[in-house]
């Protein structure tokens, strides 16, 4: 949701509220926008009308009026939508309100992305480049328990220590914590000089917390149990919550850890299972008798195997969905509700996320930042972990939100990264993967949509997304000028995962069809022959003088370019971080520029 009370805030946000998902609203003064809806009354009458329905503002008017505007509607931090203010120029954009839950932040760093402005984001996590405690383990489907959130995060504010404790979810957030900070793993050596300020338990076990402890304490669980339900039919939901919920207490479990119900396939239609799982959002998976029969479990029943074919339900369902079994078998009956319950609860070792995961396949462009597209960027900046080869992480550091995951890998570990990417997403991350370009030019999309392909995806889940970029032989084009002005097209000269043959084959028909000729991967140290051949190629369908461009980290900070002639271009110093243009029989150089005639001046004669 957008508002805007003046022509020029309609135009400073108006690449966002092209978005089909972003509504404009304006005042009934202002003239008809495109897409946008007026108000009849005044703003306040309309934005409280409005207010419980969307989950971000986005005002383009001035931070006062706004202040003042939300201050009678907003109610707490957990439920408050984001609220974001942009200036009237667009050259800021501040997150107001709902930093961290309501996601204020991160829609601001979209926005600020999108429009190109500057992201005003003033919360203390933020400064202190941390992950924001009270919002830790959204990315990985974790609940959060009880404790007192504010107190800790006060701590981190103040940059005390905080101890954490995580005896289960995924650790990735621990590994790329900026050096200073303040987090303390594990529990403390008493002779350790610094108490700690603040701790965090990260476990599906719920610790009491009593109130007036010494300092903070704050839980977050992930969702990592699973319970293993066998029942009467008929039994009622209720009966099954409370066996639950009673197991949960006597274990000392926190209910907010379930991930899911598991049981056998015959009752997929139970209505009391059912109706607990929608209530408390938890997935509900079912085994068939030949699933669980095989699993060795601590109390099988013969009677259970007479009846269904199995002789556990419960604690063989548990096993399957969560490998280590907790709690055995417990059984529940009610002198008051209809049915018997058996409740088993075992942990997996990953923790349920959730979400469905999406892959976005990223081009970076060439290697400056102004040169990457903003659709890119929001995508690098929504993504929960970014994947791709060190020198391009390196290059995107500074798009780095405070939690988000960076991993990188070596240059030879195309497939790894591309299955590690698939992984993730399938776990239910936001994995964006860049490639250095486009990346659907020798980049990482052709290679991840083809294991997805490999995998029986079914084009769905994950969703992909691919974001173009600009490619080298754009980008080293740009450096010359105009040589790709006609018919062009791109061969690369590593026989790593083409047969040279056919390299040599396309080299001639590019040669021959007289098409200006990128060469992307032209020498590396042990390869060094190909280069040579493709000189020689290019001379037997091209005077000696044809212009060629020699493009070395096109926007990097190393940038070299070199214009030189067919017949000297080998003299020229060539790598694998180069890019090799050969211009067409038309094309000229000129100064230190390199054309090719489109042929609006009339036809080029061929040949000269
Ligand atoms: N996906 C990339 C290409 C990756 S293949 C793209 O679309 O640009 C790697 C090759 O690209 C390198 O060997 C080099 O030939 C070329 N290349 C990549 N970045 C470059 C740059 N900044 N300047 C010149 N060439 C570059």
């Amino acid at each position: 949701m957008a508002i805007a009370t003046h022509q020029q805030g309609v135009k400073a946000i108006a690449t966002l509220t092209q978005d089909p998902l972003v509504q404009l609203y304006v005042p009934k003064t202002l003239v008809q926008q495109d897409n946008a809806l007026h108000y009849d009354n005044s703003l306040k009458e309309h934005l409280a009308s409005i207010w419980e329905k969307n989950r971000a503002f986005v005002f383009c008017l001035a931070t006062g009026a706004v202040v003042r505007l939300i201050a009678p509607l907003l109610k707490n931090k957990a439920e408050d939508p984001a609220v974001v203010v942009v200036d009237a120029q667009g050259d800021y954009v501040i997150s107001l309100c709902a930093g961290h839950e309501g996601q204020a932040d991160l829609l601001t760093q979209l926005i600020a992305n999108q429009i190109g402005a500057t992201a005003i984001i003033t919360g203390a996590s933020h400064s202190l480049s941390l992950p924001a405690i009270d919002i830790l383990g959204f990315t990985y489907g974790w609940r959060k328990g009880e404790g007192d959130w504010t107190g800790a995060m006060a701590a981190v504010a103040k940059q005390g220590k905080v101890q954490v404790i995580q005896e289960a979810g995924s650790t990735l957030w621990q590994e790329q914590l900026p050096p200073q900070h303040p987090f303390h793993f594990g529990f403390s050596n008493p002779q350790e000089e610094i108490k700690p300020q603040a701790r965090i338990w990260i476990s599906p076990t719920k610790r009491k917390i009593a109130p007036q402890n010494d300092f903070p304490k704050v839980q977050w669980h992930p969702k990592v149990l699973w319970v293993g339900i066998g029942c009467e039919r008929n039994t009622s939901s209720e009966l099954i919550e409370t066996a639950i919920d009673e197991t949960c207490q006597t274990y000392h479990l926190a209910k907010e850890a379930i991930a899911g119900i598991a049981s056998i396939d015959l009752k997929s239609d139970e209505e009391g299972m059912i109706e607990v799982c929608q209530r408390r959002n938890l997935i509900f998976k079912t085994f068939t008798a030949e699933q669980l029969d095989p699993v060795d479990v601590p109390t099988p029943s013969e009677v259970v195997k007479q009846e269904v074919g199995t002789p556990s339900v419960a604690e063989a369902a548990a096993i399957l969905a969560g490998e280590n079994l907790l709690v055995s078998k417990q059984i529940f009956k009610s002198d008051h509700q209809p049915g018997a319950v058996t409740i088993a609860i075992a942990q997996a070792a990953q923790e349920y996320i959730g979400h469905t995961g999406k892959l976005y396949l990223v081009g970076i462009g060439p290697g400056n930042l102004n040169q990457i597209t903003p659709a890119a960027k929001t995508a690098i900046a929504q993504a929960d972990l970014v994947i791709g080869y060190q020198l391009y992480i390196d290059l995107i550091q500074s798009l780095k939100r405070p939690g988000q995951i960076f991993e990188s890998s070596p240059i030879t570990q195309e497939q790894k990264r591309a299955l590690r990417a698939i992984e993730l997403a399938q776990w239910g991350l936001t994995v964006a993967v860049v490639s250095s370009g486009d990346c659907g030019i020798y980049g990482m999309a052709g290679l991840v949509l083809e294991e997805l392909q490999n995998m029986g995806w079914n084009g769905k889940t994950p969703q992909v997304q691919v974001f173009p970029g600009i490619s080298a032989l754009q980008s080293a084009a740009s450096r010359v000028g105009a040589p790709l002005m006609h018919d062009f097209c791109a061969i690369s000269l590593s026989d790593l995962l083409t047969p040279w043959e056919m390299i040599q084959k396309r080299l001639n028909a590019a040669a021959s069809g007289d098409f200006i000729t990128a060469l992307y991967n032209p020498r590396s140290q042990t390869r060094t022959q190909q280069i040579v051949t493709a000189q020689e190629i290019f001379s037997q369908h091209r005077p000696a003088d044809t212009p060629v461009a020699i493009v070395h980290g096109a926007y990097r900070d190393d940038e070299q370019v070199i214009l030189t002639t067919l017949d000297q271009m080998l003299s020229q110093p060539i790598d694998m971080l180069t890019t090799v243009i050969i211009g067409n029989t038309t094309t000229r150089n000129h100064a230190e520029w390199m054309i090719t005639p489109r042929g609006y001046l009339g036809f080029a004669p061929e040949g000269k």
